[in-house]
């Protein structure tokens, strides 16, 4: 392992793989029977123990899934006790739950706070009903209002709403509708992600046998486009390509260690793990994942080793998609790479054409280089 991470500080991913009906565009690894949790629980426990103490201090806890607003208060005391007592969390870490609107009453939503979970992500995706039920979503506009509004009266000062844009039947008016209704609750964060079919979800077979059309790459420039336009005129920061904050305190802590190469440990099953230069991965099939634990085994399906090139690729995909950009420095000294002297051309020419800017010592995306940051990384 090398030490080009060792100064961050890492963040701990609790994947939970139960939803209670599958979403239509859904290609995430989640089971809809909750018959298993209790076998999860057990194993999770044994897979945490295993990591005791080698990845901490942690600065954030990610739990997303599936759904983990699906157990109950006690269980999701019960994972916050063991994640105290197996690992130490700096003071004031960020705690994050993924939820779905139709799970959160206000008793449960209090039950989060008392454990110390200070930051609840809702997929809300839309305040349009048609779009919500061609999605497959199994919450309603209205519980989606009732369960922002529920989670400030509990107490919770970082609310993230998810929203997805470019759905079929949604021209952009609608879109845009959706938007001002979420900046009519101040969220302190919105992620805003563009509909993307895999193959073999339900949406995906019927957008292959032509029922439907996807935006194309004019269109989607314009729901970027005007999503980024609304949203900072309402004060918030375009910070990574599908992230706003209403200001710099409200960046997702958690995601950030994705885009910078901090280490992170996933626990449970399909979780990601990344330290130094090696990357692994859990079991996806909750079967897998409980066999291999009961075993006495780590339910690690593979691990990858990343050369220096790919690290250094990877940081440049990752960096482009932020509005801050790359520290042309320390992309020097971690990657033992000088993108100034080595891509001055292209980068001359990125900024000539409004892609790129760079400016104290950084190279960051213009938003319009942000809407097109994938193909700006293959410079
Ligand atoms: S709730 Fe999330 S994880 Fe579960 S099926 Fe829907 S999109 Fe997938």
């Amino acid at each position: 392992m090398n030490s080009m991470n060792s100064e961050k500080i890492p963040g701990l991913y609790i994947h939970i793989p139960f939803c209670l009906s599958k979403c239509h565009y859904c290609d995430f690894y989640s089971l809809t029977s909750v018959s298993a949790v209790p076998d999860f629980l057990d194993a999770f426990f044994k897979e945490m123990e295993v990591y005791r103490n080698r990845f901490d201090p942690f600065d954030t806890v990610y739990i997303g899934g599936g759904t983990p607003s699906l157990l109950s208060p006690e269980q999701l005391e019960r994972i916050l006790i063991g994640v105290r007592k197996n690992f130490n969390l700096i003071s004031n870490p960020e705690i994050t739950i993924e939820t779905n609107p139709a799970d959160l009453s206000r008793s449960f939503l209090e039950s989060m706070r008392e454990n110390g979970i200070n930051r609840v992500n809702i997929g809300v995706q839309s305040f349009d009903e048609k779009v919500l039920n061609f999605l497959g979503r199994r919450h309603s506009v209205k519980q989606a209002i009732s369960a922002i509004e529920a989670s400030r009266k509990a107490g919770f000062h970082n609310i993230g709403l998810d929203l997805i844009y470019g759905v079929p039947a949604q021209d952009v008016e609608s879109w845009l509708n959706t938007l001002k209704q979420a900046v009519v609750f101040s969220p302190e964060h919105v992620s805003c992600y563009q509909l993307t079919l895999e193959a073999k979800t339900p949406l995906g077979i019927r957008y292959r046998a032509g029922e439907f059309p996807l935006p194309g790459e004019e269109l989607q420039y314009e729901f970027f486009m005007k999503t980024s336009e609304l949203l900072e005129d309402a004060g918030y920061i375009h910070y990574e390509v599908s992230n706003f904050a209403r200001g710099k305190e409200h960046t997702s802590r958690h995601n950030q260690k994705y885009w910078d190469h901090s280490p992170f440990l996933g626990l449970g099953p399909a979780a990601h793990s990344f330290q130094g230069n090696q990357r692994w991965w859990n079991h996806r099939s909750l079967d897998q994942y409980l066999a291999a634990i009961n075993a006495g085994n780590l339910p690690i399906e593979a691990t990858e080793t990343l050369t220096m090139e790919q690290l250094r690729l990877e940081a440049l995909y990752l960096g482009l998609r932020t509005k801050k950009g790359i520290s042309l420095r320390d992309f020097k000294n971690q990657y033992h790479y000088d993108l100034s002297t080595q891509k001055k051309k292209i980068l001359a020419k990125l900024k000539e054409e409004g892609f790129i800017s760079i400016e104290d010592g950084y190279l960051s995306p213009t938003q319009t280089g942000l809407a097109v940051a994938d193909s700006l990384s293959l410079i």
